[in-house]
C-alpha cells in the first residue's frame, strides 16, 4: 500500500496523509491536484510526497483514501514543490499558501476554460463541383489563398457574412470546427522583429561572465548601460540549447515597452504574466508555459514560479526593488526565491541593477556572487549633473521653507520657454511621519539606531520603530531653538496647486496613487506626457522607474529628506536608489539634462554621493560599515512581528508577551545572538480599525528567528480577536 501527503486548499498548518487506492495505484504523482475526503466532504489538495508507509502514530486503517485525480498532468515539478517547501520554512508559513501563490487563481478555479472559436479550413480535393455562385467561388478562392483562419477574423477581412462561409461548409468545400484560441495579451500590437546588437567590450565581458559563472551573477550597470541587451543575448544562448528562461521585472517597470523588447527578439515563445491581464489571458499564458510552447517568461514577482521546463536562466532586473517582496502571507522575496529556484534547477541566475541592494553587494564582496560591471552608458552620454539646492539657505533667506526654491522655479520657467519638459518628483510614501523643524530642517533621531523618530500623536511621543526607544516631543527644535517641530511633508496635490499658481499657463500632469486608481491610467498619463501634451509631470516614486522621455531635460526632486527620514534601516539606501533613478531620467537622448535636488541635508551620504555623479561604490562601502555598527541588515537578519487587535489593550498586552517570550528564548539560546526589541506601537498605529503593535527581532541567521517564533506561536493561544504575524526579512517598518 502506498500513501501520499497532501497540502490542502484550506489553510491547514500541516499536510495530511491519504492512502492511494488500488484503482489509482501507479497513477498518483507528486505535484498533481487530487480530490480527497476531509471532514465528510470532498476537498482538493496538492500531492507533496509519495510515502511507502503510513505516517508514524497513525493506524493505517484510520487513513482515508484519495477519491480521484483532478488533473493527471502535475501542476508542480519536483523543484517547484521543493521551492514551495523552502518558502514555507523560510517565512514560517504553511506550504499550501506557497503553492497557491505559485499558480494563477484562474487555473485552480473550475470556471477557467480554454477559449474556443470557429476555425475555417479549405477541404483538399473536395468531392463536389465548384461552388454555384460567383460570390461563393470568390470566397473559396480567398480562403484557399490564405490557407484558412478564424471565422470571425476572415469574415471581417473579406467583408463577407458568416452565413456564406456556412454555405460553403455545407457544400463540402471548407470545414468549420471549433478550435482553441489563445487569449493573447499582445494581440493587436505590432511588434517588429529585432536582431541582436553588436555588444561593446563591457557588455561582452558581462555576457561572458554570465555564461561561465558557477555562482549567481550580480550585474551592476549604470542606467542606460545596455543590461537588457545582455539579458537578451544570454537568453538567446539558453534557447539555442533547448532551455527556457524567466525574466523578472518590478510590476511597475513591466510596461508595454519592456514587453516589446523581449517579444520583438523572441516572438511567440515569450509569455507575459502581469496583474493587469484578464484571468483568461493569465490562464492561457500559464498553460502555454506548462506545455512548453512559451519558453521565455517575462513578469513580476510571481513569475518566479512559472512552470518553465528545462530552466536555464533566471534574470532579476532591478534586483534592489522592494516590490519583489510579497506583502502578504507567504511573505517571500522573489529575488531570493529566484536564487533558490536557480540552485534547485541547476540554472544560472543574474541579478541586475544600477543601484544594487546592499544584501547583494555584500554577497558579491564575499564571493557568494560573481560581480560583473558595466560602468559606462552605451551611447557614451554622461550622467546629467546633479545640483543640490540647500533648503537651509532658502529658509534663511525667505524666513520659511517653501515647497519650491527660487532656483528650481527659474529652471522650470526656462523649460516652459523652450518647449522642453520637466519631471518633478515628490517622494511621499504614505507614512513619513517624522517631525521636522521648519526653520532649520532638523529631525530628531534615535541615538541607538541613528534613524528618525516617528511622531505618535496619541501620546505626543517620538518613537524609534527599530529598537522601541522613545521620548517626549520637545517643545521647540533642540537644534536651533526657534521653531516648533512640525509634521513633515506636503503631498503631490499641494505641490500641484503651488505650481499652478507660479505657472498659470503650464500644462501639468499629476501621477500618484490617487490619480492612477483607474485601470490603465498609469499608461495613459505617461503616453500623454510622452506625446508632448504636457509640460510638467509631477508625481511620486511611480515616475522614477525605467521610463525614457527624450524631451525631458529637467528633473527636480522636491524633498530628498522625505525618504531620508523614514523609520527604516534602509532609509539611506532607498534615498540613493531613488535619487540615482530619478537622475537617470534626465538627458537620455540628444538634449543634455539637469537634475535639481532640494534638501535640508546636502551632506547626508546618499545625497552627497548622488551629487558626485551617482557614485555607488564608495557610498555602499560607507553604508555597509554603518549597518555593521548598528547591527542592521545585511549583517543581521531582521524580522518584524506585528500584533493586531480591535482592542488596544489586548494588542499591547500580547505584543509585550511575545516580546518577553522571544527575549527569554534568546536568553536561553545565547549562541543564536538574537536581539529582541521592546513592544511598541507601529508607525501605522491603527489600520482597518485594528490597533497595531510591533516587535523587531534580529539575529545573524534567519533560521534562529523562525525557530524562536514557531516555538512561541505554537505554545501560546491568543484570543480570537488578536492576530500576530511575522514578516521575515522585513523591508517595511510601518
Ligand atoms: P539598461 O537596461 O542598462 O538601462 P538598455 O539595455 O535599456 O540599458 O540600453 C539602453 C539603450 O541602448 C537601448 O536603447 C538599447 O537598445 C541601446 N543599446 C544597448 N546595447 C547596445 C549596443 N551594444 N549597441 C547599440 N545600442 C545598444
Ligand atoms: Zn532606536
Amino acid at each position: 500500500m502506498k500513501y501520499v501527503s497532501v497540502a490542502l486548499d484550506l489553510a491547514l498548518d500541516k499536510p495530511l496523509a491519504y492512502a492511494v487506492p488500488p484503482a489509482l495505484e501507479g497513477e498518483v504523482a507528486t505535484g498533481q491536484l487530487l480530490r480527497v475526503p476531509l471532514r465528510g466532504r470532498a476537498a482538493r489538495g496538492f500531492a507533496l510526497e509519495i510515502l511507502d508507509h503510513a505516517p508514524d502514530g497513525v493506524p493505517p486503517e484510520k487513513i482515508k483514501a484519495v477519491l480521484s485525480i483532478e488533473d493527471p498532468v502535475p501542476f508542480f515539478s519536483k523543484p517547484l514543490l521543493d521551492l514551495a517547501k523552502w518558502i514555507a520554512d523560510y517565512t514560517a508559513s504553511p506550504v499550501e499558501t506557497a503553492l497557491r501563490a505559485a499558480i494563477p487563481a484562474a487555473v485552480l478555479k473550475r470556471d477557467a476554460r480554454p477559449r474556443e472559436q470557429l476555425f475555417v479550413e479549405p477541404v483538399e480535393n473536395p468531392k463536389c463541383e465548384d461552388p454555384s455562385t460567383p460570390k461563393r467561388r470568390r470566397l473559396l478562392e480567398d480562403i484557399r489563398r490564405v490557407g484558412g483562419g478564424w471565422l470571425q477574423r476572415l469574415s471581417k477581412e473579406f467583408d463577407v457574412a458568416p452565413s456564406l462561409f456556412k454555405a460553403l461548409a455545407k457544400s463540402g468545400h471548407i470545414a468549420i470546427a471549433p478550435r482553441e484560441r489563445r487569449r493573447n495579451p499582445l494581440e493587436g500590437r505590432t511588434i517588429l522583429p529585432s536582431k541582436p546588437l553588436p555588444l561593446n567590450a563591457e557588455q561582452s565581458a558581462a555576457l561572458e561572465t554570465i555564461r561561465n559563472s558557477k555562482r549567481p551573477v550580480l550585474l551592476y550597470g549604470v542606467t542606460g548601460s545596455g543590461k537588457t541587451e545582455v539579458y537578451l543575448q544570454a537568453i538567446a544562448g539558453i534557447l539555442a540549447r533547448g532551455g527556457g528562461a524567466i525574466v523578472m521585472v518590478p510590476e511597475i517597470a513591466l510596461t508595454p515597452q519592456t514587453v516589446r523588447r523581449f517579444a520583438s527578439r523572441f516572438g511567440e515563445t515569450v509569455a507575459v504574466l502581469h496583474s493587469a491581464l484578464s484571468p483568461g489571458e493569465r490562464y492561457d499564458e500559464w498553460r502555454r508555459i506548462r506545455r512548453g510552447e512559451a519558453r521565455v517568461v517575462v513578469g513580476p514577482r510571481s513569475a518566479v514560479f512559472a512552470p518553465v521546463a528545462n530552466l536555464g536562466l533566471i534574470v532579476v532586473d532591478e534586483e534592489h526593488d522592494s516590490s519583489y517582496k510579497q506583502d502578504e502571507t507567504p511573505r517571500y522575496n522573489a529575488r531570493d526565491t529566484a536564487l533558490v529556484r536557480a540552485r534547485l534547477e541547476g540554472a544560472a541566475a543574474v541579478l541586475g541593477s544600477a543601484t544594487p541592494s546592499l544584501e547583494s553587494w555584500l554577497n558579491a564582496k564575499n564571493g557568494k556572487f560573481t560581480l560583473a560591471r558595466i560602468p559606462h552608458r552605451v551611447r557614451g552620454n554622461p550622467m546629467p549633473p546633479v545640483r543640490l539646492v540647500d533648503m537651509n539657505e532658502e529658509a534663511r533667506r525667505t524666513g520659511f521653507a517653501p515647497l519650491f526654491s527660487s532656483e528650481l522655479l527659474e529652471a522650470i520657467g526656462k523649460r516652459l520657454g523652450s518647449g522642453e519638459q520637466t519631471i518633478l518628483f515628490l517622494n511621499r510614501r504614505g507614512f513619513s511621519r517624522s517631525l521636522v523643524c521648519p526653520a532649520c530642517g532638523h529631525v530628531e533621531k534615535c541615538p541607538a539606531c541613528d534613524l528618525a523618530y516617528t511622531w505618535h500623536k496619541a501620546d505626543d511621543c517620538l518613537r524609534c520603530h527599530i529598537c522601541g526607544g522613545w521620548k517626549r516631543t520637545p517643545a521647540s527644535c533642540p537644534e536651533c531653538g526657534c521653531g516648533e517641530l512640525k509634521r513633515a511633508g506636503a503631498g503631490t496635490q499641494r505641490a500641484e496647486c503651488a505650481l499652478r499658481k507660479c505657472f498659470r499657463h503650464a500644462r501639468i500632469l499629476r501621477m500618484d496613487a490617487d490619480s492612477v486608481a483607474r485601470k490603465n491610467s498609469h499608461d495613459d498619463i505617461l503616453a500623454e506626457f510622452r506625446a508632448g501634451h504636457a509640460d510638467i509631470l509631477l508625481g511620486t516614486q511611480m515616475i522614477a522607474k525605467g521610463l525614457d522621455f527624450p524631451n525631458v531635460t529637467l528633473v527636480g526632486v522636491l524633498n530628498a529628506d522625505m525618504s531620508l527620514n523614514l523609520p527604516d534601516p534602509r532609509a539611506s539606501e532607498r534615498t540613493f536608489q531613488l535619487l540615482a533613478q530619478v537622475a537617470g531620467r534626465a538627458g537620455r537622448a540628444e538634449l543634455p539634462g539637469e537634475v535639481y535636488v532640494q534638501t535640508f541635508s546636502p551632506e547626508a551620504p546618499p545625497v552627497a554621493a548622488v551629487a558626485r555623479g551617482c557614485d555607488f561604490e564608495p557610498f555602499a562601502e560607507a553604508e555597509l560599515s554603518v549597518r555593521r555598527e548598528y547591527a542592521f541588515p545585511p549583517y543581521m537578519k531582521m524580522a518584524v512581528l506585528t500584533v493586531r487587535s480591535e482592542d488596544e489593550s489586548k494588542a499591547a498586552a500580547w505584543a509585550e508577551y511575545y516580546s518577553k517570550a522571544l527575549a527569554a528564548f534568546a536568553g536561553k539560546n545565547s549562541a543564536l545572538s538574537m536581539n529582541v526589541s521592546e513592544a511598541s506601537p507601529s508607525a501605522l498605529a491603527k489600520a482597518d480599525n485594528r490597533f497595531r503593535m510591533q516587535v523587531t527581532v534580529r539575529a545573524p541567521k534567519n533560521s534562529s528567528i523562525v525557530a524562536a517564533w514557531k516555538w512561541i506561536r505554537d505554545s501560546s493561544r491568543p484570543p480570537a480577536d488578536v492576530r500576530a504575524s511575522i514578516d521575515i526579512d522585513a523591508l517595511d517598518f510601518l
